[in-house]
């Protein structure tokens, strides 16, 4: 699919936006202030496949934590502030990029002493509007609309463009799909600036990975979306995992792909058990890679010739295969090993 022409952003050590590939992030779930805690869940982010990440930061002390925080990760961390323009002007110090509205910090010369900080540290800002807390001018004008979003989006670039910053990365969320998608749609003909895409307060891993699979998807289809970031209310972790889920499924990213059939009466084997096991001991592959788990022998390796590997359920045995082809017969608790074998051969 063709990508969006948008210039390119750094963070850190990686750019967004210019046809760089697109990025996974995530937001910790930590309070900032406990640095051993926040240090170890960006690990464990990291260690899922997390890109970027961002923290909160409610006060001084929060903003002064992110030296801390910042010498013991390896990826690009974001301060996301709200309001407080001294929070800005401590967390620029240490982070590889701010999320704050300009039209949200008071006075111009407050604004302007941020925008001034973040040239300095040559840090880019996040225009992050969310549809839950639009400007009431802007409400009153448009209503909850997408063309809202979009209008509070161009009000924060013009403050920004007027300092002559263009360092900026730009997102427009609500809950809603739809709304979502319009707003990012609508301002993909205005500006050229990279987005930053997602659905906000999509819900749990179910509903909200489900919710975030289609508003992240139809952008991307469309070749909108420069970094990706699913949000739910679970273990971040999770929406790591599903938003390189969502880049591998639309072929953007080639990583480990695991497709399973859905059973039927003629499934031979505990499916479900037997997907989860594979999905789990494969978790950690990062090269391109098609496994499939079928629940029977009759169709499976046919069914799921596409994939490099594959295991199909026999009564008390596993089929390995390979394109399809018959690889060898082994015993249901051999299944995962001899799996992995065949994995490591390719
Ligand atoms: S592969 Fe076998 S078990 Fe799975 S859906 Fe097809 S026929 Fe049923």
């Amino acid at each position: 699919m063709k990508r969006r022409k948008t210039r390119g952003v750094k963070v850190g050590k990686l750019k967004i936006g210019s046809n760089a590939p697109i990025t996974v992030q995530s937001m910790c779930t930590t309070h900032t202030r406990d640095i051993n805690a926040t240090v170890r869940q960006i690990q464990e982010l990291e260690e899922a496949g997390c890109e970027i990440v961002r923290v909160s930061v409610s006060d001084m002390d929060e903003a002064k934590s992110l030296k801390k925080i910042k010498e013991n990760i390896s990826i690009p961390l974001v301060a996301d502030i709200h309001f407080d323009y001294r929070l800005a002007l401590e967390s620029v110090k240490y982070v590889d990029k701010l999320r704050i509205n300009p039209g949200n910090i008071g006075s111009n010369d407050k604004v302007k002493l941020v925008v001034e900080q973040a040239k300095d540290y040559n840090i880019p800002i996040r225009i992050g509007v969310n549809l839950g807390s639009l400007e009431k001018e802007i409400i009153k004008k448009f209503g909850l609309t997408s063309k809202a979003m979009a209008e509070s989006a161009l009000k924060h670039i013009k403050i920004l463009e007027e300092l002559d910053f263009y360092n900026t990365i730009i997102s427009m969320k609500a809950s809603d799909i739809k709304r979502t998608v319009d707003a990012y749609r609508m301002m993909a003909t205005k500006v050229d600036y990279p987005f930053h895409i997602g659905v906000t307060e999509a819900g749990t891993a179910y509903t909200g990975t489900i919710k975030s699979s289609i508003g992240i998807g139809s952008l991307l289809l469309d070749g909108i979306g420069d970094t990706i970031r699913v949000s739910l209310t679970t273990n971040p972790v999770d929406e790591v995992r599903a938003g390189i889920e969502i880049l591998n499924s639309l072929n953007i990213r080639k990583g480990r792909t695991i497709i399973s059939c859905p059973g039927c009466g003629r499934t031979e084997i505990d499916l479900i058990g037997l997907t989860k096991s594979v999905e789990q001991a494969t978790a950690h592959i990062k090269k391109p890679i098609k496994i499939a788990v079928m629940g029977c022998a009759v169709n499976g390796p046919g069914e799921a010739k596409e994939a490099d590997v594959g295991v199909a359920g026999a009564k008390n045995f596993g089929i390995i295969f390979r394109k399809g082809k018959v690889v060898k017969k082994v015993k249901k608790d051999k299944i995962i090993k001899a799996l992995l074998g065949e994995i490591n051969k390719l």
